[in-house]
């Protein structure tokens, strides 16, 4: 069996250890005789399965039990509607801090729900290439909360200090870089992630709240019932039926990660990957380009182009035979990423690497 070195932007690479425990637990999981995809999310066996997850979420992000967690549906996406859902309402506002498409398509859907303040690291032309200036974060006080978006998937940027919102709770998209590095829980009020990229498979997103935050949100009669974060809490994240497989994925796939030494390891070892992709654009002479401002770079979407889209077509074509996959860039921006979440191997890295220069030398 030849293993793909799979840089997909999600889904994405999922480690090979835990598909392995996986394969191994399908036919018979906990003695039940079933897979935990047959079993009832009433029994007691994934009831434990559940909150075991929660615990360990709660445990590698350093929150403690003032932090709700919660497995919901409908991808990262439907938490572009469902927070200003539970948030805005007649003269409440909120802020949304706009630095690529993800967060562009937050906030569109945060205007249909009340006032939003936009603050944007936009191009005058269009496009992306940078994370706000702090001199630019003048994040107006009366806001209910300010959106950031973490990680720039399809620009590659990535927030690497956390903004001063001078006491405006602040919630943020993870979806393409949580638990790939450490970061200060206390400074958060609402975090939210699709599972597929850096925590397993899809079907499952993750919305970690504070209680007090919670607290704020709308009642359970002003909203529909699935739409309301306190029901889920409520319910803990029971009140209809959860996608048991992806939570029992991410599960072994946060086992993983406490095992190999949990987010300050894997912040160190992120970096020695994307430092190494980064050197070796950097000092192709030009051959290969990262459009992005230096200190916005992202350490898990690495964007590049080379000196021509036929060039570029032909990384894509020798890369998949080479056996390197999902280098495509974003169809909306093209060129070519490399999706390092933390499922992909130093060693996968330094194979890409080495093809970049090697293609450089037959191409250059
Ligand atoms: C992928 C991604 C999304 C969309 O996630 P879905 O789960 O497909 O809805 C949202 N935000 C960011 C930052 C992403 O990378």
């Amino acid at each position: 069996m030849e293993r793909a070195v799979n840089f997909n932007a999600g889904p994405a690479a999922i480690p090979l250890e835990v598909l392995k425990e996986a394969q191994g637990e399908l036919l018979d999981w906990k003695a039940t005789g079933m897979s935990v995809m047959e079993v009832s999310h009433r029994s007691k066996e994934y009831e434990a399965l559940h909150n075991e997850a929660q615990e360990r979420f709660r445990r590698l992000a350093g929150m403690g039990s003032e932090w709700k967690v919660l497995f919901l549906t409908g991808g990262a996406s439907s938490q572009f509607f469902m927070l200003p859902m539970n948030y805005l309402a007649e003269g409440r506002k909120a802020s949304y801090l706009v630095t690529g498409s993800w967060s562009k398509a937050a906030l569109k859907e945060a205007r249909r729900f009340g006032a939003c303040a936009e603050i944007s690291s936009e191009n005058p032309g269009g496009g992306f290439t940078r994370i706000l200036k702090t001199s630019e974060l003048d994040i107006p006080s009366d806001s209910t909360y300010v959106h950031l978006t973490s990680n720039n998937t399809i620009f590659g940027t990535q927030w690497k200090t956390w903004p001063d919102t001078r006491g405006v709770p602040l919630v943020c998209d993870m979806s393409s870089d949580i638990f790939s590095r450490p970061f200060p829980a206390g400074d958060f009020s609402l975090i939210y992630a699709g599972a597929q990229k850096n925590l397993g498979p899809s079907g499952l997103t993750l919305v970690a709240l504070r209680e007090d935050f919670l607290a704020r949100a709308k009642t359970k009669d002003q909203l529909p019932t699935m739409l309301s974060y306190r029901v889920h809490e409520e319910h803990n994240s029971l009140y209809n039926t959860p996608p048991c497989f992806s939570i029992y994925m991410l599960d072994l796939t946060l086992r993983w990660l406490e095992k190999n030494g949990g987010l300050k390891v894997m912040g160190r070892l992120n970096e020695e990957k994307a430092t190494l992709v980064y050197k070796a654009i950097d000092s192709s002479s030009g051959f290969y380009r990262n459009p992005v401002e230096r200190e916005s770079r992202s350490s898990m979407n690495i964007v590049f182009r080379l000196p021509s889209p036929e060039a570029e077509e032909g990384f894509v074509k020798e890369a998949k035979a080479a056996g390197i996959i999902g280098v495509k860039g974003h169809r909306s921006v093209g060129g070519i990423r490399f999706s390092i979440y933390n499922a992909s191997s130093l060693d996968n890295v330094k194979t890409a690497v080495s093809f970049m220069e090697d293609f450089k030398k037959r191409r250059g």
